[in-house]
């Protein structure tokens, strides 16, 4: 069944998840406006500076509606800077973020030597092949509410969690031609837009 997924264009390294998400076989879409969000089945927030794009999502009067939509049922991803914005604390972050997701991340945690590194990753959930993990200044996760599951670590600290419909990664799949993390992520789309419009029990 073909589902399209929705990048948030507003900034950051969009192009790169368009071209993974069609890669692993969805119809992807940028999106800026409420009526592009109106039209995707999931959304992906990309990585990139969480202070400027929580900014935007405030001009564009994106906030509420993302949240809404999420609230909803619609799957969403935050690579990053995109787990950061969706979190619901940030350790030393004096903005509002959507708080869609029960956990507190750290941003820029991994410290300057490991600003920006390639880790074979374990991820169970993705099988047994370590997954290239590229992370760039990049937040950890450090607490975990109790709905939510911890899909991987790096060093002892949490880097993809998933609550429900709301998956989030640390590090930046899109960034690798491997395509496992898109995949999972399409799945959770296939099954929301299934439940969706599954009709109501006679
Ligand atoms: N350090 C950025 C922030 O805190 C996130 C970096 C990224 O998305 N690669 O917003």
């Amino acid at each position: 069944m073909g589902v399209t997924v929705g990048v948030l264009g507003l900034q950051g390294d969009v192009v790169e998840h368009l071209a993974a998400l069609r890669a692993a076989g969805a119809d992807a879409v940028e999106v800026k406006t409420r009526a592009d969000l109106a039209r995707v089945d999931g959304l992906v927030i990309p990585g990139g500076e969480s202070t400027t794009v929580m900014k935007l999502l405030a001009r564009f009067e994106m906030a509420q509606p993302i949240v809404e939509r999420v609230r909803a049922g619609m799957p969403l991803w935050g690579t990053c800077m995109g787990m950061i914005v969706a979190a619901k604390d940030v350790a030393g972050l004096d903005q509002p973020t959507l708080g869609l997701i029960d956990i507190t991340v750290r941003r820029n945690a991994f410290g300057r030597q490991n600003d920006s590194a390639e880790v074979p990753l374990a991820i169970p959930a993705l099988g047994s092949t370590p997954f290239p993990a590229v992370f760039i200044r990049a937040p950890w996760i450090e607490r975990t509410g109790p709905r939510v599951e911890l899909l991987a670590e790096r060093d002892g600290h949490g880097v993809m969690v998933r609550e429900g419909n709301v998956l989030g990664t640390s590090f930046h799949p899109e960034l690798t031609g491997d395509h496992r993390v898109h995949g999972y992520f399409l799945e959770m789309v296939r099954e929301a837009t299934k439940v969706g419009k599954a009709s109501p029990a006679a």
